[in-house]
């Protein structure tokens, strides 16, 4: 356990440091605003749909290492889905980060896996789904602002 435990915060330190589809999408057919007053996480998420299909979807913005690593691994997950595979895989997430893993797909998760610490620290749910809030809100094409106060 400790050696996954290990893995996982390679992956979110990974992400942290360099993170996947940092950059503006000047073809985006959305973009929304992220923030997180409680942390100070503040992102912009860059979409782009053709039709339901997520060709690209990029990011930009700063904020804590959870939330930066979560955005990127989001974005690296989500690119080529659909909007109801994205919303599929968010709400698993969801139930990863707040403590309800049990019988979740392991192989669904993939990467997503490596917040699964994120459970024992409710403080930092909304750092881990800040991005994915901001994702739904773009795919569903309400408001250009989300907060999670
Ligand atoms: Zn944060």
């Amino acid at each position: 356990m400790s050696d996954l435990r290990e893995l996982y915060q390679q992956v979110i330190l990974d992400h942290n440091k360099n993170p996947r589809n940092f950059k503006e999408l000047p073809a985006a057919t959305s973009k929304v605003e992220g923030y997180n007053p409680l942390c100070g996480d503040h992102y912009t998420i860059y979409l782009q749909l053709d039709g339901d299909t997520i060709r690209d979807v990029g990011f930009t913005g700063n904020g804590c290492a959870i939330s930066k690593s979560s955005a990127s691994v989001m974005t690296s997950s989500v690119k080529g889905k659909t909007k109801e595979e994205a919303d599929r895989l968010f709400d698993v997430f969801q139930k990863l980060v707040t403590g309800h893993a049990a019988g979740l797909d392991e192989a669904e998760l993939g990467r997503l896996a490596a917040f699964s610490g994120v459970s024992e620290f409710p403080a930092r749910v909304k750092c881990a789904t800040l991005a994915w809030h901001t994702l739904r809100s773009a795919l569903q094409g309400i408001g250009e602002k989300v907060s999670t106060e």
